[in-house]
């Protein structure tokens, strides 16, 4: 199946399966994967490791602000990297997932991670996931995808996804970073996650990934006829 050079932006809550969904199309297609939540959470490791996010999440404006003048986060072979230095693991942690909420909602950082978006998609042919993307970051986006699964699903697969890298997690401390993470990112004031009015919702709950395949192609047929 060959589609057209479009964006495919893909949001909805965390642990929707948003990433491994847009993994597969991103090879399905030849289209280039961009994983937005990973910049923010890139973002959030820099803040960490600087102090400049305090325990109770007060948060050094002025001082991230200028920090990410000279902040290099960029995509590469094991996936995300600050400079050389590859952070995949570390920004995968529950620390990090504690903390990116609210870096999440500056302003500031938010400007930072939509330009080096924009960039990365100025050829299209990507597929991008995040909170924001069909309605902030690509508004003209050709697809836009909305996904959603119920909690316990969720949660699940979260679980299920860090004990396999060998993060020992409890499913109760996943929840609640989940719930805290959406109602977050739901009532910020800017770009808060909201579906676009041109989305088509997805809950891929009881879905295989196949099955999600399937459905997207029987989209992509209908919307470009190929
Ligand atoms: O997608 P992921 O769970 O890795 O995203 C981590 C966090 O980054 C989200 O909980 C949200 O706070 C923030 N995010 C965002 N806008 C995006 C992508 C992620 O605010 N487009």
């Amino acid at each position: 199946m060959h589609i057209p050079d479009i964006i495919i932006a893909i949001d909805g809550c965390s642990s929707t399966g948003k990433s491994s969904f847009a993994k597969i199309i991103a090879k399905e297609f030849s289209f280039l994967y961009l994983d937005s939540g990973a910049l923010y959470r890139g973002v959030t490791l820099l803040s960490m490791e600087n102090g400049l996010i305090g325990d109770d999440n007060t948060i050094n404006v002025p001082a991230l602000t200028e920090a990410l003048k000279s902040l290099d986060l960029h995509f590469g072979e094991k996936g995300t990297y600050m400079g050389e230095r590859c952070i995949e693991e570390d920004i995968r942690s529950l620390a990090v997932a504690g903390k990116v909420s609210p870096i999440a909602a500056v302003p500031q950082v938010r400007d930072w991670v939509d330009n080096r978006l924009r960039e990365f998609g100025r050829n299209r042919r990507v597929v991008m996931d995040g909170r924001d993307i069909g309605t902030t970051v690509f508004p003209d986006a050709e697809l836009k995808i909305f996904m959603t699964a119920n909690h316990q699903v969720r949660a699940q697969r979260r679980a299920d996804e860090m004990r396999a890298k060998g993060i020992d997690v409890n499913l109760e401390d996943v929840m609640r970073n989940l719930q805290e993470r959406d109602h977050i990112d739901s009532s910020r004031e800017t770009s808060p996650l909201t579906q676009a009015k041109d989305a088509v919702v997805l809950d891929n709950s009881y879905m295989t990934m196949e099955q999600q395949m399937d459905w997207l192609k029987r989209l992509i047929v209908e919307k470009f006829g190929c």
